[in-house]
């Protein structure tokens, strides 16, 4: 399979090469289990000796191509797809820290991270450090300990939709000498490629953009395979793992140590692992992500322009408008687009807000982000709801806030729908 492809064919080719006579499209291996004729063969897989599937808990090939062409879309070494984005989060920075130790987070981060960070996190021993993304180099580092083993952030704050300063982590990232991971659901593998700034593990939400269609619950990791494990910060990755027979993880699967590490122990032992059918319609919705990417950008565009105009609205935030504060940062980062997240605030107050989503018709009051349909929810009351005030603000959600994902319907239908509803207020 050719390495060079430009994204649009990775999208549809990555991943799944068949040969003469076998299925074209990505068949579903709805197996749990695998079949061998040498003891011998099998004792070698067990020992991580040989490369092979062994029990759909570690891998599979339906996931193992979504997971191929994941990686190669987002431009990493491999990657391994989870039950769910949550899992994926805790994945990441389980198979880095461990109890007692630190990680630091820009703090404008998707509300059930807030809260895996600050409750289950810190259950398990590990302790979170939030900081406000615009803070300084200097003022970031001045949260650093001696245990600090992470540096994590979201590429696109949801719903403040702030773009990460990716050179200013990956500075502090560097200079700790701790892998960057980043959250890259709304991103998208197609918009942005944190690899190229400076990140080491990118994470996302398959559930949003890379399915698509709000049909199958899924998460990913991706290793960037690009970061010194055996540095003398991480001595899992350089001692012996007395669960493989001493088998040293660096030494052993070179840049994709961290990959391998975190299939064989997290997900050979926590079990989080995503479902074959869940992989088969995640690949479905992946082969459209470049047109889907391309029309949600354009349609949020256009609908943030829009409302801009319209005397109801306060104000409008989409990383791509002229006149937001995160425009050069976009630019920078995002490339052919800014995804299809918006946000608005009604000119009134939170019952003109309810009787304006209430009238909203086409866009439906919907709990995600990244469907071909688009929706549209308050977060204050919503996502954000278990939040405190001081937790909402700082992760960018403020009281009037309205968050909208935009589809890829006709943006003439999408925008009438906005004007009928806000003509009853
Ligand atoms: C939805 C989401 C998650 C969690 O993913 P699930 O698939 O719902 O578990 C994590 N991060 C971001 C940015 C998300 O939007």
């Amino acid at each position: 399979m050719s390495n060079n492809w430009e994204k649009g064919t990775i999208c549809i080719q990555g991943g799944y090469s068949p040969k003469a006579g076998e299925p074209r499209v990505l068949p579903i291996f709805q197996t749990a289990t695998y079949k061998y004729d040498d003891p011998d063969h099998l004792a070698s897989l067990f020992n991580l000796e040989a490369a092979g599937h062994l029990y759909s808990r570690i891998s599979n090939p339906t996931v193992a191509a979504l997971e191929e062409k994941f990686a190669k879309l987002q431009g990493g070494v491999g990657a391994l797809a989870t039950a769910s984005g949550q899992a994926a989060v805790l994945y990441a920075i389980l198979n880095i820290c461990k109890v007692g130790d630190h990680i630091i987070t820009a703090s404008t981060l998707y509300g059930g991270t807030v809260n895996l960070f600050t409750v289950n996190l810190k259950k398990m021993g590990i302790e979170v450090s939030f900081v406000d993304p615009e803070a300084s180099k200097e003022e970031i580092l001045a949260l650093a300990k001696e245990n600090t083993k992470a540096v994590y952030g979201e590429t696109i704050g949801n719903p403040g939709l702030n773009i990460l300063d990716f050179d200013k982590f990956a500075e502090v990232a560097k200079e700790l000498k701790v892998p960057f991971l980043v959250d890259n659901t709304v991103g998208t593998p197609y918009l942005c490629n944190p690899f190229e700034h400076g990140v080491n593990v990118v994470i996302h939400s398959t559930t949003k953009y890379a399915d698509g269609h709000a049909q199958s619950v899924g998460g990913i990791v991706v290793d960037g395979g690009n970061f010194d494990w055996a540095n003398g910060n991480f001595s899992e990755f350089t001692e012996p793992d007395p669960s493989y027979h001493g088998i040293k993880y660096v030494e052993t699967f070179g840049n994709a140590a961290y990959i391998t590490k975190l299939r064989v122990t997290l997900g050979r032992d926590l079990g989080a692992c995503q479902s074959p059918f869940n992989a088969y319609l995640t690949n479905l919705g992946l082969e459209t992500l470049h047109l889907r990417m391309e029309r949600h950008s354009q349609n949020a565009l256009e609908l943030a322009k829009w409302l801009e105009k319209h005397p109801k609205i306060k104000w409008v935030n989409y990383p791509y408008l002229e006149t937001s504060p995160e425009y050069d940062r976009a630019k920078k980062y995002l490339k052919g687009g800014a995804s299809g997240l918006l946000t608005f605030g009604i000119d009134g107050d939170i019952e003109a807000a309810k009787k304006f989503t209430k009238a909203l018709s086409l866009v439906a009051l919907v709990v995600t982000l990244g469907d071909v349909r688009s929706c549209l929810l308050h977060p204050a009351t919503t996502t954000h709801s278990q939040l405190s005030e001081e937790e909402q603000i700082a992760s960018g959600v403020t009281p009037d806030l309205m968050r909208v994902s935009i589809g890829i319907e006709d943006i003439n239908d999408i925008i009438a729908d906005f004007e009928q509803a806000l003509s009853v207020i």
